[in-house]
């Protein structure tokens, strides 16, 4: 998305309507299969019916400054109250969003362009897309805010021209919610009885949209190329686990599909671990957590243990580095947590999209391809080994002696310095293979640490030089593509040559056919969010380890990630 993208998409702007039984294919992210009636968030009038407002004499200045500090003082007041009345991540988007929503940086902007004799309406456009332009050029995490700045621009200009809040129409019969993209405030506040579906023009893999469809359990398809020529009441079926929405599909053929799919859902949660295909091969599924709450919520699923803890995301909002105590403390919680059981702890991956302030990071033109994650170690003498005593303290405390793990590892060098440090306080080394010089030197890397952990994420974006964060780029950073999965492959044949564990803890876990490809290749656990364990581990409790096997030879002979995943899918269905 640009800058320039109008407030409005409106029905009228849309090209011809999809013929009966187009699949539009996009990026899936939350598996299931629903069918219904589409609907399309509520619209605004047109940017150019705004610019059209005439310039404020000077006297009325003042008034209309006053008119636009009440009405975005309404929209973060009703944001914070929904914040009070959700729960868990849809909360959490809430009140960010309700914080943007009074940022001085931002409201200032607007203010003293109405002080100019700009009506408020126009004002608003005019700073948000100031912002707007910021923070793309910012990129990252930033970037992902843009789409709350404009909610709440939308928000601000429905209260100040007198209309009701944009969003989500409350349909009256279940249905699937089709949009450019949706503000985090709409996807906070949905009924999943009446939304059942979701799928998005825009959007990547960790959008908020996707948090949050991952939190409701509503099927979910994002970077949907062609959705905005689907119009509302279209009836529609939304296959979230092969990433399709297929336009006025055959309404039998869609029933099925959507009753096959209750039906797997069904099984799967009837399945309470050890992960194992049907013939008893056995594949750890782990969780991935960010802190004690995560870890002991992720202890009411079969997981077996932790596979990733992220610890930088405990402390995103420090200015100052947390005392060796404070985070012995918090490291003990997850052990404890899962007393007994593995965990695994990945050093601070700070940088990039998950800058912390106490690293000191230099200013960067590419931060993704900078001082981030192991690297940071190098500017801040101490941060690492303090963080590995920390951890050995919580080992101590506990009993539960964890295995620790570094992240954007990209020589075997810098594993070697790194299990050093671990090994000398009596802990398991491992790194992560998140660039690809790692995948390839996984062998030699393997002579220092005693196991490895693929991140996909990470490898996906490396590997095809395209911005996990990027909705434009979603296809190029999918999981399936066989690129990534050649480096898997060569990841977890060094492992086995040398009988050391390879994990796979990146989002390709969480997608439970592509983790019967990945058990095929040989990985020996699975990690994944833990909304996703029970999925993961039901699929492969179902499908043999041979089946596993003709999957992964099936997948890599693919040239791309559509033909990967058709492939996987007549191996293992
Ligand atoms: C990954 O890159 O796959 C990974 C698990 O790390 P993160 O998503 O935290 O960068
Ligand atoms: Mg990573």
């Amino acid at each position: 998305m640009t800058a320039s993208t109008p407030l409005t998409s409106l029905p009228s702007d849309r090209g011809g309507a999809p013929a009966a039984g187009t699949v539009l294919q996009g990026v899936p992210v939350v598996a299931g299969v629903q069918y219904g009636p589409v609907i399309r968030p509520g619209r605004l009038p047109a940017l150019d019916d705004l610019a059209a407002a005439p310039e404020l004499d000077e006297q009325d200045r003042p008034a209309e400054a006053a008119r636009f500090t009440t009405a975005a003082n309404v929209v973060a007041t009703r944001l914070r109250d929904r914040a009070a009345h959700a729960t868990g991540a849809a909360s959490e988007v809430l009140a960010a969003t309700a914080t943007l929503a009074q940022d001085r940086a931002w409201l200032q902007a607007a203010e003293k362009l109405i002080n100019a004799g700009t009506p408020a309406a126009r004002a608003v456009v005019a700073a948000v897309d100031q912002f707007v332009d910021l923070f793309t050029q910012l990129g990252g995490l930033m970037a992902e805010r843009v789409t709350d700045l404009r909610d709440i621009r939308d928000r601000v200009i429905a209260e100040l021209s007198g209309l009701p809040e944009p969003g989500v129409p409350q349909p009256d019969v279940p249905s699937v919610l089709l949009a450019e993209d949706l503000a985090p405030a709409d996807t906070a506040g949905l009924d999943p009885s009446l939304v059942i579906a979701l799928a998005t023009t825009l959007g990547g893999p960790t959008s908020h949209t996707a948090i949050i469809a991952r939190q409701l359990g509503l099927p979910c398809v994002v970077a949907v190329a062609g959705l905005d020529t689907v119009g509302a009441a279209t009836m529609v079926l939304v296959d979230g686990t092969r990433g399709t929405v297929t336009v006025s599909p055959d309404p039998v053929v869609a029933s099925e599909a959507v009753a096959d799919a209750k039906h797997a859902a069904e099984l799967a949660a009837g399945w309470t671990g050890p992960g194992a295909t049907a013939d008893g091969h056995a594949v750890a599924v782990l969780a991935n957590v960010q802190d004690g709450a995560a870890a002991r919520s992720a202890r009411e699923t079969p997981a077996e243990g932790i596979g990733l803890f992220r610890t930088e995301l405990c402390f995103l909002n420090r200015d100052t580095e947390p005392s060796i105590d404070e985070q012995a403390q918090i490291y003990g919680e997850v052990l404890e947590a899962f007393s007994g059981h593995k965990v695994v702890i990945r050093t601070l991956d700070a940088g990039s999209d998950k800058p912390l302030k106490f690293a000191g990071h230099p200013q960067e033109a590419n931060p993704a391809l900078g001082v981030r994650g192991i690297r940071i170690a190098e500017g801040n003498p101490g941060l690492l080994e303090r963080q590995l005593d920390a951890i050995a303290a919580a080992a101590d405390n506990t009993g539960n002696a964890p295995w620790v793990m570094a992240p954007m590892i990209a020589t075997a060098d810098e594993a070697k310095r790194f299990a050093a440090q671990v090994r000398l306080r009596g802990l398991t080394p491992g790194v992560m293979i998140e660039v690809p010089s790692a995948a390839l030197l996984a062998d030699r890397i393997l002579e220092h640490v005693d196991f490895l952990s693929i991140g996909t994420n990470d490898l996906a974006q490396y590997t095809m030089a395209a911005d996990r964060m990027s909705a434009d780029l979603a296809t190029l950073t999918d999981p399936w593509q066989p690129a990534v999965l050649a480096l898997v492959a060569m990841t977890v044949r060094a492992g086995a040559a040398v009988g050391k564990p390879v994990g796979v803890c990146g989002e390709a876990a969480a997608d439970p056919l592509l983790a019967c490809v990945l058990a095929g290749l040989g990985v020996t656990s699975l990690s994944a969010a833990a909304a996703a364990v029970t999925g993961v581990g039901a699929k492969l409790s179902q499908v043999t380890l041979q089946q596993c096997h003709e999957a992964a030879d099936a997948v890599l002979g693919t040239a791309s990630a559509a033909d990967a995943r058709a492939a996987a899918m007549a191996a293992l269905t």
